[in-house]
């Protein structure tokens, strides 16, 4: 594993500052935000996504209590991957990594991925918590199917509290984060730019 510990980079050269981006945007919900994780450039840098994995499961303390990753798709699925790969390399047991989709904004577990998880104690990794709300689902939808959710892990909680949801909830980085509705936005009345 020396090339796995090579790479136990400084977080912030890891995620440059063009990824978590400040200054005024707009998100795909409509509001206005001063903080802004490029999802996009994130994904298409596999190093990146590698990086921010081998982070996360580096702090996983007790990682013997995790069994299963599931992570909410498309991007989740993602690090569910490699956050178990990363997970796998520092024991022995198995890590199983599966993935949640949604339909009818709902998520759910293919039949196969809810018989693998039941009964195992399971790690939900994400990208962003925005609201919580797509966590707070992921959760659900595993513990409906048979797993005990240990811990929730995320790159970025845009909440900027530490606050739990349905577990305990870990973040590589916390921002406080505003959010305005477009017509009532602080950043357009005082007249910020869009971008960074
Ligand atoms: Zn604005």
């Amino acid at each position: 594993m020396q090339e796995v510990k090579e790479r136990k980079r400084n977080l912030n050269y890891i995620v440059p500052q063009e990824v978590i981006l400040k200054g005024h945007f707009s998100l795909g919900s409509g509001k206005h935000t001063n903080i802004f994780f490029n999802k996009n450039l994130f994904y298409a840098n596999p190093e990146m996504v590698c990086d921010v994995s081998l982070k996360i499961a580096s702090k996983i303390r007790n990682t013997k209590a995790i069994e299963a990753v599931v992570g909410p798709g498309m991007g989740g699925a993602i690090l569910s991957q490699w956050v178990a790969y990363y997970l796998r390399s520092t024991r022995v047991e198995s890590v199983i990594s599966i993935f949640a989709e949604k339909k009818d904004e709902l998520w759910f577990l293919k039949k196969d991925f809810r018989k693998m998880i039941n009964g195992k104690k399971v790690l939900v990794v994400d990208d962003i918590i925005n609201t919580g709300r797509t966590v707070k689902g992921i959760v659900e939808t595993v513990e409906n199917a048979g797993g005990k959710v240990v811990m929730v892990f995320v790159v970025l909680d845009r909440r900027g509290r530490k606050s739990e949801l349905a577990a305990p909830v870990g973040s590589l980085f916390m921002k406080t984060c505003g959010s305005w509705d477009s017509n009532n936005c602080f950043l357009c009345s005082v007249g910020i730019k869009f971008g960074n």
